[in-house]
This record gives structure tokens, C-alpha cells and sequence, in this order.
């Protein structure tokens, strides 16, 4: 019998338990699932979401992993009580919801949308948009979702690049790595579409340097993870011109205080951290696999490397 506990937040438990018992039927082991534990050493996997009730896995002694329901593992990796492995969430409904959210926002900035939907004046304004073959949008990062995004642009004709930390090749797509690729990448950039986890490594990844790279009035678009950008550079490159419009999905507090200056900036376009969010039918066939793989002795899918921190 394996048991697993739903340790995400109490409150998504009732749109996750049909879901996970549909799939865990489907995989034909025998489990117990709940979203209470008495007996912490009777665990076989844990269920995790940041906000959830645990955060000290030392008496889970018995458990063979902890599966992340949340893309982002920022809040856990560094955990000390965490021995085990840990997987995170790449999940079919996830990216496609990431691949519209990313898509609709650069199509507004590309073809200059808030002038006519914003701009009911009474002028007739002569001018059409230019076409996406001339439009180079830039793409950080290249994993589950940064890929699924820049082979999306580009079947719409755009420019697309990329960056990571390892070298990629995807059809479509010039990518860059390192360093020395990331000003080279940021040099050309019309749009950029931050898609990178939060590490050490990232953390304000987009400063003063990194945005001076880019050409003036350079769009960034951040669904990744707020601290990847310093705001007080940000906020002073788009009043100076340097950057012409910010869309920000996610911030370094969330929610976003009210008197965030994000919120009052013209040029700012703040979203609540919804550009997309794990989808429960799929994401739990995604956790039904991992366990079945797990007790059958395959190797587990979406495995975090903790010295990276993704
Ligand atoms: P992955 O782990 O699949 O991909 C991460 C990518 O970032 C990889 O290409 C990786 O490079 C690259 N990367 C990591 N560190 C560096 C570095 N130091 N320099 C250059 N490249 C680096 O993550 P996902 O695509 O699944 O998710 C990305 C992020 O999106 C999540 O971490 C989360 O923060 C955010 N997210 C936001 C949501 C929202 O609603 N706003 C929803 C879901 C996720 P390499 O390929 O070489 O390893």
C-alpha cells in the first residue's frame, strides 16, 4: 500500500482529489491519498505547494520523494530538512496556458495595440503594424515553458532567440548560452520574455548593465519570477525611454502593496501572477506517473538538481 499525503494548500485539496484519484486508479497501484497525516512515517510521497502545511520533511522518515505541484521550487529547495528527491511540475495545461498568456502580451506590444484600444480620439491614424518577421523577440530561458513560448513565436514568423544556461538547439529558434550570450542576445532584443527560475544565479539578472544592452524602448515581458529584474533600475529605465513598457507578471512581494510604484507607472502593465497555474487534470496524471515510475524503479520525471536550485 503506498500513502501519499496531499500536503499543498487545505484549500485546493477539493479541486485536486478527484482529479489525483482518477489518475492514481489509472496507474493501478494500491494508495491511500489524503490531505491529513497522524502518522508522518506511514508516508510514501508527499504532495507539495508552496502554503501548504509542511515545512519540516525530518519526520517523513520513509518517504521516497516530495512532488511539487508549482513549476517555480524557489520556496523549497534550499529546505535542510529535505533529504529526498524532488520533483517539480511540467505540466501540459500549465504551458499551454503559459503559451497564450506569453503570446497575447507580445502580439499587444508588436503590433502597438493600446494605441487604437486606448486611443478612441477621433483621429484616423494611417499605419499598419509591421509583420512578425521583423520583429526579434528574445526568449530567458529554454526549459518546459521558455521552449513551448519561442517554438510558438516562431511558428508565427517572429525572430526568435533564446537564452540558457546550457547550450540548445530547437528548430526555429537562435539560441545563446552563457555569459557572453546573454549581451549578445539582449543587443538585438525588441521583446524580451523573462522564462527563467529564480536562483542565486538569476537574481536580478536584468540590471542597469543588462538593460542598457538592449536597444532603446526594448519591451520586457516577466512571467518568471520577480527578483530576476532590480526594480529600481527597471523603474528608472523606463523613465529615462531606455525600456518603453514593462508587463509584470510577478513581483518580489506578492500581492503587489498598493502603493507598489509598478502600479502607477504609465508604462507599466502589472498582471497578479496569473499568466498561467498548474492545471489539476493534468498536473495529477503528471503526479500518478512519477509515483508509478517510482514504485515500478524507473527514474522520477522533472527531477530538481538542488546545487542549481531548479
Ligand atoms: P525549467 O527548469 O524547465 O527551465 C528553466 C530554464 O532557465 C532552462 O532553460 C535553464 O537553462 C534556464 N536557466 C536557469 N538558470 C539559468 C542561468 N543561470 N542562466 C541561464 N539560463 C538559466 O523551468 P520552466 O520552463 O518549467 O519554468 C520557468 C519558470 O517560470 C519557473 O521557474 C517559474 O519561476 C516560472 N513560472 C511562472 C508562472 C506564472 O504564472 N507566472 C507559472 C509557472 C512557472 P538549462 O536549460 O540550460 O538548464
Amino acid at each position: 500500500m503506498i500513502n501519499i499525503y496531499f500536503a499543498a494548500k487545505p484549500a485546493s485539496w477539493a479541486e485536486y482529489e478527484t482529479p489525483l484519484r482518477t489518475a492514481l486508479d489509472e496507474i493501478g497501484v494500491a494508495y491511500t491519498l489524503s490531505a491529513s497525516c497522524d502518522v508522518p512515517e506511514k508516508i510514501d510521497y508527499l504532495i507539495y505547494a508552496p502554503g501548504g502545511p509542511v515545512s519540516d520533511f525530518t519526520p517523513y522518515t520513509n518517504a521516497k520523494a516530495v512532488l511539487c505541484l508549482w513549476a517555480g521550487v524557489e520556496s523549497i529547495v534550499e529546505n535542510v530538512t529535505l533529504k529526498i528527491p524532488l520533483t517539480r511540475m511540467v505540466d501540459h495545461g500549465l504551458t499551454q496556458g503559459m503559451i497564450e498568456w506569453v503570446t497575447g502580451h507580445v502580439l499587444r506590444h508588436h503590433l502597438g495595440m493600446d494605441q487604437h484600444i486606448l486611443g478612441q480620439d477621433g483621429k484616423w491614424r494611417l499605419g499598419a503594424p509591421p509583420l512578425a518577421t521583423d520583429r526579434t523577440v528574445s526568449i530567458l530561458g529554454l526549459g518546459a515553458l521558455g521552449t513551448a513560448c519561442a517554438q510558438t513565436l516562431a511558428a508565427l514568423n517572429f525572430k526568435v532567440q533564446g537564452w540558457s544556461r546550457s547550450k540548445k538547439q530547437i528548430d526555429g529558434v537562435a539560441c545563446f548560452h552563457g555569459e557572453a550570450g546573454l549581451a549578445q542576445i539582449l543587443s538585438n532584443t525588441e521583446i524580451a520574455v523573462l522564462l527563467l527560475p529564480l536562483t542565486e544565479a538569476t537574481e536580478n539578472l536584468i540590471n542597469a548593465t543588462r538593460l542598457a544592452q538592449m536597444p532603446r524602448g526594448a519591451v520586457i515581458i516577466n512571467p518568471g519570477r520577480g527578483p530576476l529584474i532590480d526594480d529600481a533600475t527597471l523603474l528608472a529605465a523606463l523613465d529615462r525611454g531606455q525600456i518603453s513598457h514593462a508587463t509584470l507578471d510577478v513581483f518580489r512581494t506578492e500581492p503587489l502593496p498598493a502603493d507598489d510604484p509598478y502600479w502607477a507607472h504609465p508604462q507599466v502593465t502589472v498582471t497578479p501572477h496569473i499568466a498561467s497555474e498548474t492545471r489539476p487534470i493534468t498536473a495529477a496524471r503528471v503526479i500518478a506517473e512519477n509515483v508509478q515510475r517510482d514504485v515500478m524503479g524507473e527514474p522520477l520525471l522533472h527531477v530538481v538538481d538542488r546545487a542549481l536550485g531548479y
